[in-house]
C-alpha cells in the first residue's frame, strides 16, 4: 500500500500560527520575550506589508537566526489559487485554499474611485439566511484573523504587478463577521495600521445579518469604519421567514441595537435590502420600511437578488425596483440601487465555492 506522509516538521508548520494575526505590538512583545530588539518589529511589518515578501528567508536586514526563530513559531500565510475568474467588468473572483484544504472566496472589484476587496470570514456559515449560498453546507470553522489579512494581501500581491492599490475592503464574503468577532476586530485593526496596508477605516466596511449582543459591542469600539445590516424584511414576520437569525433576535431588538449604534458613534448606518421577486418586494413593503427606518441616519441599498440554484428565489423585474426605489424616496429615504459587479462569475456570496467544491458545501 502506498502512503504519501507529512513529515513531522511539515505537520508543525501547517500548524503554526499566521504571522500576519499579530499586531504590531504583539510581535513587539514577542520579540523582546525572545531577546531580540522591538524595533525588529518595524523591520518585519515592512517586508511583510511594504515589500510583501511571501518566506522569512527574504527578510534580509534581520540576522539568520531571528529569521530562523520566526520560521520555527509563524507561518506566513499563501493561500493557495483555486481559481481565478476574470468578469468583462473587471471583477476577479478568487477561490483560495487554505493549509486545512477548506476552500474560501475572496473578490476584487474595480470601482472609478478604487479597488476593492471583498473578504471571506467563516469557511461556511451557520446562520442559515434562506437565500444566501454561503450557509449551504454549514459552518466548518472559523477563520483567523491572519486568514483574513492574506486574503488582502494576496489580492495586493496582484495588484502589484500593475501598479495599482488595494483601497477599500468589504466584510461581505462568506460567513457572519460578528460570529467571529474578535478575530474580525484583529483584522481590522491590522490592515488600518499605517505600518501595514494603511487602509483607512472610512473605506473599510463591516456587514452584519443581525448578531444583537455583538452590534452593541462593536458600537462601543467605537471605531470609524462603515457598517452595514442586512435587513432584507420590513417586518419581523418576513424577516423571520427569510433569515433564521430573527428568530434569536427579532427586528425591534435590532432596530433599538441599530439606534444605539448611530447615536454612540455618530455614524450612519447601511441596510441591504435584497429584493426577492413577489416576497419582499411590493410597494406596500417599501412604505412599510421607509416607517420602519425613519428617524435613523441610514442609508438604504437595494439589492436585485443573484440567482442561486440551491434556493428558488426570482428576480424582481426592472419597473419594479424603480417603483420600489421611488416609494422610498419620495418617503424622504436615502436609497441606492446596488450596481451589479460580476454576475457572470457567481460573483454572489458563496456561490463559486457552492459549485466547485460540493463535498464542502452538502
Ligand atoms: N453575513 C454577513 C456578511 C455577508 S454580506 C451579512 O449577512 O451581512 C453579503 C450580503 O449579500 C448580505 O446582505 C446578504 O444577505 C446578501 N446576499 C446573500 N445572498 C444573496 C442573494 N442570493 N441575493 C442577494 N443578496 C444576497
Amino acid at each position: 500500500m502506498e502512503q504519501v506522509r507529512t513529515s513531522k516538521k511539515e505537520a508543525a508548520i501547517e500548524t503554526l500560527p499566521s504571522i500576519y494575526s499579530l499586531q504590531l505590538d504583539e510581535l513587539k512583545t514577542w520579540l523582546k520575550e525572545n531577546n531580540e530588539k522591538a524595533f525588529r518589529a518595524d523591520q518585519i511589518f515592512e517586508w511583510l506589508y511594504k515589500q510583501r515578501v511571501t518566506s522569512f528567508e527574504d527578510m534580509s536586514n534581520l540576522s539568520k537566526s531571528l529569521r530562523q526563530l520566526l520560521a520555527d513559531n509563524f507561518t506566513i500565510t499563501t493561500l493557495k489559487t483555486i481559481i481565478e475568474q476574470t468578469s468583462s467588468d473587471g471583477t476577479i473572483k478568487f477561490l483560495f485554499e487554505l493549509h486545512d484544504g477548506y476552500s474560501i472566496e475572496t473578490v476584487l472589484m474595480r470601482h472609478e474611485y478604487g479597488n476593492s476587496v471583498c473578504v471571506t470570514t467563516q469557511v461556511g456559515c451557520r446562520i442559515g439566511c434562506t437565500f444566501c449560498a454561503s450557509t449551504l453546507g454549514g459552518l466548518k470553522r472559523n477563520l483567523e484573523a491572519g486568514e483574513i489579512v492574506a486574503q488582502v494581501v494576496k489580492v495586493q500581491q496582484a495588484l502589484d504587478q500593475t501598479d495599482e492599490r488595494v483601497s477599500s475592503v468589504v466584510i461581505m464574503g462568506i460567513g457572519e463577521p460578528f460570529d467571529n468577532f474578535n478575530n474580525m476586530l484583529s483584522f481590522l485593526k491590522i490592515i488600518n495600521h499605517d505600518q501595514a496596508l494603511n487602509i483607512g477605516a472610512r473605506h473599510i466596511t463591516v456587514s452584519t445579518s443581525g448578531i444583537v449582543p455583538k452590534i452593541y459591542e462593536f458600537a462601543d469600539q467605537n471605531m470609524q469604519i462603515n457598517f452595514a445590516v442586512s435587513l432584507h424584511a420590513p417586518n419581523t414576520e418576513l424577516r423571520s421567514r427569510l433569515m433564521p437569525i430573527n428568530r434569536a433576535y427579532k427586528l425591534p431588538q435590532l432596530m433599538e441595537a441599530i439606534r444605539y449604534y448611530v447615536e454612540k458613534t455618530g455614524r450612519r448606518v447601511s441596510f441591504e435590502y435584497g429584493l426577492f421577486g413577489n416576497v419582499n418586494d411590493q410597494v406596500e413593503h417599501a412604505e412599510e420600511l421607509a416607517k420602519l427606518v425613519k428617524g435613523i441616519k441610514c442609508h438604504v441599498n437595494l439589492i436585485p437578488v443573484n440567482y442561486v440554484p440551491e434556493r428558488d428565489y426570482v428576480r424582481t423585474p426592472k419597473d419594479q425596483i424603480f417603483l420600489f426605489e421611488k416609494t422610498l424616496k419620495n418617503h424622504g429615504v436615502n436609497v441606492t440601487i446596488r450596481r451589479e459587479q460580476g454576475s457572470d462569475i457567481d460573483a454572489a456570496c458563496g456561490q463559486l465555492r457552492a459549485k466547485e467544491r460540493q463535498e464542502e458545501t452538502r
